[in-house]
């Protein structure tokens, strides 16, 4: 009996966007979609082709990372997204990507500068670019301290996750998430777009200040003046 066929068809589905959004090659990232109440979520088997998976090949695990339902093993990254469920409540679909622009970002180690209004209609602050890994994190739990990673971060600089949905760990890439999983496929989409703005405007002005706090206010509050975050606010 397959319990969670739709958490598996939803997660299948936001997996199938990433190669058409031009978001990754062959069997790179993955996709999760969380069922809150159930404690489960389904996410991307490990080493499968986008081309060759089927909603089939998607593995439900809990936040312990055990298996409930799905015959293939989960792709090691379901650890990094089990921490941000445990972390964020309210999310209900992460995305991992290695797109080029934001995976650059990443391995500069820098934060995403708010250079425009494309960007204020998306996040009020310059898009968070973790520390580079601890040697005893690196040699520990690795994808276990990958989330926390993210989460000391967001932490650390007092960001709160609902307003701030997408993040890149440095060295490695980013991590976006959402209500639902098309959610946080959008934002992993907009995070790409924001990276290669931001890259391009640097290198026509290498001096280019950040926009102005009214243009920002102006940007975000009209998207976001209103708009009742994951339920809450
Ligand atoms: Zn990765």
């Amino acid at each position: 009996m397959e319990k969670y066929k739709e958490l598996r068809r939803e997660c299948y589905e936001a997996n199938q966007l990433l190669p058409k959004l031009g978001l990754v090659l062959f069997s790179f990232g993955n996709v999760s979609a969380f069922d809150r109440e159930a404690g489960v979520f389904a996410i991307k088997p490990v080493g499968v082709d986008y081309a060759a998976m089927q909603w089939e090949d998607i593995v439900v695990v809990d936040l312990d990372n055990q298996v409930v339902e799905g015959r293939l093993d989960p792709a090691p990254d379901a650890r990094i997204h089990s921490v941000l469920y445990k972390s964020f409540p309210g999310i209900g679909g992460i995305v991992h990507t290695h797109s080029t622009y934001a995976v650059a970002w990443a391995q500069a180690q820098r934060d995403v500068p708010l250079y425009g209004t494309t960007h204020a209609n998306h996040l009020a602050v310059p898009i968070p670019c973790t520390e580079i890994m601890a040697d005893e994190r690196i040699a520990g739990d690795y994808e276990t301290e990958t989330g926390y990673q993210i989460v000391d971060c967001l932490m650390a600089r007092d960001l709160n996750y609902q307003n701030v949905p997408m993040i890149l760990v440095a060295g490695h890439g980013p991590f976006t998430w959402g209500d639902y999983a098309a959610n946080a496929v959008y934002n992993a989409k907009v995070l790409e777009k924001l990276c290669r703005m931001a890259a391009i405007t640097e290198q026509l002005n290498s001096a280019t200040p950040p926009l102005k706090a009214a243009l920002v206010n102006r940007h975000y509050n009209r998207r976001h003046g209103r708009r009742t975050s994951f339920g809450q606010n």
